[in-house]
């Protein structure tokens, strides 16, 4: 029988984004249902596993967070060695954060080693009197780098898994 400690499939993702964006928070909530306030930026993690069910297969997601170093934009290439998704995350109340996307995308083809799924996320709805980024700009930078685009909300919980359920089936077909 298959469980989250025998899952059907693996695969290894890693959270890019500027600093403060939410990657840990976002993580967090995935993995574990949880939300703090005032975060500290640092957490020493390397990464986390979470197992979830995708149309009736077991597919566990070895998640990579940065601790830090992405306030520099330079993440190394070993970063990326091996990982077969990534997340690139904005926060929909900073525009900086929006511009920098294309730089991270960047990084992203630089760093993997071949195609590699990516799912671009707006982080920070519930912050929605603060935006500065339109849903429609968000969905035409996700066109036209042909990424999977959603928005969500690691502090009220809304659109955690469903993003990650599209990634799955994404990592599934490219196999
Ligand atoms: P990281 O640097 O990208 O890992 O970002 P963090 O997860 O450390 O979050 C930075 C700050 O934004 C923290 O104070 C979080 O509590 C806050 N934060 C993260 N996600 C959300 C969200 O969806 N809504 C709101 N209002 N705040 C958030
Ligand atoms: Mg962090």
């Amino acid at each position: 029988e298959r469980s989250s400690s025998n899952p059907d499939r693996l695969f290894k993702v890693i959270c890019i984004g500027d600093s403060s964006v939410g990657k840990t928070s976002f993580l967090r909530r995935f993995c574990n249902g949880s939300f703090h306030h005032g975060m500290c930026a640092t957490v020493g993690i390397d990464y986390s596993v979470k197992t979830i069910t995708v149309d009736k297969s077991q597919v566990a997601f070895q998640l990579w967070d940065t601790a830090g170093q992405e306030r520099y934009r330079s993440i190394t290439k070993q970063f990326f060695r091996k990982a077969d998704g990534v997340v690139v995350m904005y926060d929909i109340t900073d525009q900086i954060t929006f511009t920098a996307v294309r730089h991270w995308l960047t990084s992203v083809q630089e760093g993997a080693d071949g195609d590699i799924a990516v799912l671009l996320l707006g982080n920070k709805t519930d912050l929605d009197s603060q935006r500065q980024v339109s849903t429609e700009e968000g969905k035409r930078l996700a066109k036209e780098n042909n990424l999977v685009f959603f928005e969500c909300s690691a502090c009220s919980g809304y659109n955690i898994t469903e993003p990650m359920v599209h990634l799955a089936r994404l990592l599934k077909e490219q196999e």
